[in-house]
């Protein structure tokens, strides 16, 4: 018996087998049909579909063959992929010195006559057979031969086809992945965009809305949702000598006295009204359907409460407080409380003055 020797290209030959992912799949109607349509061709009653790996040759599809693998060292096959533009056939086994004691001779399936065409990559390295035989001896006609060729090729494009199936679908799983990062990704983003918005809304040092947020609140509020006018009372209010504060205690307690400034007016104008930090020592007071009488007592109660602020420092604001007048700008109410404030100041602070 003689072994058959492995091609020059050995190793490209496996990786190429390798791209395929063939090996030790389920076995598929094409390939069996494909044998099927061989046997039948050539008159005999054996078949198979026949990968040379390493160092076995494994079946993708067989007829009438029991094992699903066997020894790459007795394979018909491996001999056959050494002419790879060639369909190998051996007429009598029992006369061919190669074959004559091969065990797949000599014992099941006694294998006689033997013809296999060379099953090519796209690249033309031989990856295996498409092989026909029978335990009597026989021949191929040069019309069967040619056919047994063909069919060899509709067995290579088959792999080629389940090859690109295969790689569809891995693109396929690739792209749901990726897909399903960029929707977490969308969604984080949108998240921080939200937090952005939030964020430049709120003033951090208070928690209380800002500047910003306050115009717009202020905008909506001096209107109903019919749209008509309501009334809006706005105050602003300013730490009286705020500066001292900070020269004596230090910025931090600075930092403090605002804070605890902003939950109070957060407490006091619960429900009613709207607080926001205007700028540094400053904030504004939307009360929307409140009468100007009503806002001053407000404030007035306000300023008493602020006074009262157990913080260990002496802590009084003054506040100018304005009604907004159907017709103006939300900015010129707000100016005409802050004159009011300004006034507030004049006359000595810690007190609640109203714009006219
Ligand atoms: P007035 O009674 O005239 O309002 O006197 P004032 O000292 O309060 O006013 P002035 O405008 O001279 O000073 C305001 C001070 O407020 C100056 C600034 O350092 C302080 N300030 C503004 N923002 C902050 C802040 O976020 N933290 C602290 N600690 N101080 C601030
Ligand atoms: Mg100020
Ligand atoms: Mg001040």
């Amino acid at each position: 018996m003689i072994k058959p020797s492995k091609p020059d290209n050995e190793e490209q030959r496996l990786q190429a087998l390798q791209r395929y992912q063939i090996l030790d799949t389920p076995s598929e109607r094409s390939f069996e049909d494909l044998v099927t349509i061989a046997t039948a061709l050539c008159g005999t009653g054996m078949g198979a579909v026949t990968l040379i790996d390493r160092d076995r040759q494994w079946f993708k599809a067989r007829q009438a063959v029991e094992v699903s693998e066997g020894s790459r060292d007795v394979s018909f096959c491996g001999h056959a992929i050494l002419q790879p533009d060639q369909v190998m056939v051996v007429e009598d086994a029992s006369q061919d010195p190669r074959f004559h004691d091969n065990p797949l001779v000599v014992q099941d399936p006694h294998v006689r006559f033997y013809a296999g065409a060379p099953l090519l990559s796209l690249d033309g390295l031989p990856l295996g057979t498409l092989c026909v035989f029978d335990a009597r001896p026989g021949q191929l006609r040069p019309e069967q031969a040619k056919a047994l060729s063909a069919l060899s090729r509709q067995v290579s494009l088959v792999m080629e086809l389940r090859r690109y199936a295969h790689e569809i679908q891995q693109h396929m799983r690739d792209r749901a992945w990726y897909e399903q990062r960029l929707a977490e990704y969308n969604s984080l983003l949108e998240q921080q965009n939200a937090d952005l918005a939030e964020q430049s809304r709120t003033d951090p040092l208070t928690g209380l809305p800002n500047r910003r947020a306050m115009s717009a609140a202020l905008e909506t509020a001096i209107r109903d949702v019919d749209g008509q006018p309501r009334q809006t009372a706005v105050a602003l209010l300013d730490i009286d000598h705020f500066k001292r504060v900070n020269d004596l205690y230090g910025h931090a307690t600075g930092d403090h006295v605002l804070a605890e400034l902003a939950r109070l007016l957060r407490a006091h104008f619960a429900g009613q009204g709207l607080a926001a930090r205007y700028g540094g020592e400053e904030f504004v007071v939307l009360m929307p359907d409140t009468a100007l009488a009503t806002a001053e007592l407000q404030c007035d109660f306000l300023r008493m409460a602020v006074a009262d602020l157990p913080l260990g420092i002496p802590l009084t604001i003054s506040i100018g407080v304005a009604a907004h007048r159907h017709g103006d700008s939300v900015e010129k109410t707000l100016a005409r409380a802050d004159a009011a404030l300004y006034q507030a100041k004049h006359q000595g602070r810690n007190r609640v003055l109203r714009a006219d």
